[in-house]
């Protein structure tokens, strides 16, 4: 294989690449023979693969089974989400609000709001406070406490600092798409308020042209990821940029602590496969997934699900048709042009259907405290959307969340709820997804309680039939569970997940008296 980058046993300008991942390149075959020590560990079974219109991504190199780990990176470049509460520079913690806005500590160098003085002190907050320092009128740190898209500077700050501290990768990020040309265009305030503070306001030694492609380069590339404290970051890696969007993901994407993204097969992926990541939400509408790919990445999708008009027979985004209350609502002529129903060829406008949807969606709060209110709500969902539909997800996750009533119609539809969630979650994203895992603790834990308490109903002081099928489908649950949740890396704050469904599975051995949970039944799932 050819290609050319730096030798990574020596530096050198190098034309040869490893054969295995396509990732590292050599000048020489004894280079690669005496990196291959360090590199075995790292051989990732991807490499990047180049395609006349769809520019280059990553594919498998090798058969990938469900759940294995394909890649892990670290950021080139960390920081806050562009719309953040003031956080930390040095640590990255969420401050907690102060008392009063002049309470919050600020960096006595360049004002912005750290921890305390040893925050302010820290290596990645050293290398970026005289830039910001340089912004002697304060115009950029956050004046009060509130979210604030000030922090859309941070991460640019960071970028421009590569090009002293790491010029190769300061070239890696010239590189990245950034669609700057096109969002030129848009009068996006907070692009014109980049470069408006970088060029105008702060010494950052950059052109305007330079901001505006970081800037798209950001929006375009970085990956949002979770830190240590589950605070909002978002970061540059610098091969993980390169993998592709579908709307039905094959792999996921779980973070540590330090925002290193390990990268897992989903589903089983064949050699010569694309990775696929959903750069949104898979639980978004086709609206709204079309509309933001459009607006921030800057493409049409074309992934099987977008070109499905039923998406993949779930009818996900489908209305029931209003004409002959039979059929239900489908894009045929593409998204965006007006829907139709396969009955009757009723039309009505996707505008006007993604506007019912998100006025239904904005006011489910509230709603259903009892099983009474839940169930009137769910079926008047049904009545108007299908059964699978963006609302009827939003809905079930509100009931979970806000059904108070204890009882065993109560406990009945939560079980019902999950069940139907977890099939539907799957059906949109397959395979071994954290949100799988979750899901599967949570209906185990209504499994244990519907089973503990028509024990107590039945005023049966002895186990009955009822009762262990419960258990033993919660237990079931809970083994499938564990193995997709053990998937998060080293700590990741997503493992609490695993500690509850590893104890909830032994209150259950507990309950029955069947010994150590680690010797029975762990081999299942
Ligand atoms: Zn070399
Ligand atoms: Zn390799
Ligand atoms: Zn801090
Ligand atoms: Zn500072
Ligand atoms: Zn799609
Ligand atoms: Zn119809």
């Amino acid at each position: 294989m050819t290609g050319s980058g730096a030798c990574g046993q020596c530096g050198a300008a190098a034309s040869l690449r490893c054969g295995g991942c396509s990732l590292v390149h050599y000048c020489s075959k004894d280079h690669q023979r005496q990196h291959w020590a360090i590199h075995k560990d790292q051989c990732w079974p991807v490499r990047i693969t180049h395609e006349e219109g769809k520019g280059r991504y990553l594919v498998a190199s090798r058969d990938l089974s469900e759940g294995q780990l394909v890649m892990r990176e670290g950021p080139v470049a960390l920081g806050p989400v562009a719309d953040s509460l003031p956080m930390c520079l040095g640590c990255h913690a969420i401050i907690p609000a102060p008392a009063q806005d002049q309470d919050m500590f600020r960096c006595p160098g360049c004002s912005w709001p750290v921890c305390n003085a040893a925050c302010a002190a820290t290596e990645r907050h050293m290398a970026e406070c005289s830039v910001l320092a340089s912004d002697t009128k304060g115009i950029g740190p956050p004046t009060s406490y509130m979210r604030t898209p000030r922090y859309d500077i941070i991460l640019i700050v960071r970028c421009l600092l590569l090009r002293s501290t790491n010029p190769a990768t300061w070239e890696k990020l010239q590189g990245m798409e950034s669609h700057a040309k096109k969002r030129q265009d848009d009068d996006d305030p907070h692009r014109e308020a980049a470069a408006t503070y970088f060029t105008k306001v702060l010494d950052a030694e950059c052109d305007a042209d330079t901001v505006n492609h970081l800037h798209g380069t950001i929006l375009t590339n970085a990956i949002n990821t979770f830190g240590g404290r589950g605070e909002c970051l978002r970061g540059l890696y610098p091969t993980l940029y390169l993998m592709n969007h579908s709307c039905r993901p094959n792999i996921t994407l779980r973070s540590d602590e330090a925002s290193i993204l390990y990268v897992r097969a989903a589903v089983p992926i064949k050699k010569g496969e694309p990775i696929l990541f959903s750069y949104l939400p898979p639980t978004d509408p086709l609206w709204r997934r079309q509309q933001d790919l459009k607006m921030i990445y800057n493409f049409q999708c074309q992934c099987p699900r977008c070109q499905d008009h039923t998406e993949l027979g779930t009818y996900y985004s489908s209305p029931r048709c209003t004409q002959c209350h039979e059929g239900f609502l489908e894009p045929y002529d593409g998204p965006g042009s007006p829907w139709s129903c396969p009955e009757c060829s009723a039309k009505r406008e996707q505008e006007d259907i993604a506007m019912e949807a998100e006025e239904y969606v904005a006011k489910l709060e509230g709603k259903c405290a009892t099983v009474e209110e839940a169930s009137n709500l769910l079926n008047d969902i049904v009545n108007t959307f299908h059964v699978n539909h963006f609302v009827w997800l939003t809905a079930a996750q509100t009931v979970l969340r806000e059904l108070q009533e204890v009882s065993a119609e109560a406990l009945s539809l939560r079980r019902d709820l999950w069940r139907r969630l977890i099939h539907l979650y799957q059906r949109l994203e397959p395979g071994a997804t954290r949100r799988k895992g979750v899901s599967l603790y949570n209906g185990a834990v209504v499994e244990r309680e519907a089973a503990t308490l028509h024990l107590a109903k039945a005023g049966l002081n002895q186990p009955s039939p009822v009762f262990e099928e419960g258990l033993t489908r919660a237990v079931r649950m809970l083994d499938a569970a564990i193995v997709i949740l053990e998937l998060e890396p080293p700590g990741s704050t997503e493992l609490r997940w695993l500690e509850l469904a590893r104890k909830e599975k032994k209150e259950i051995f507990d309950m029955i008296g069947a010994g150590n949970p680690n010797e029975m039944g762990e081999t299942t799932g």
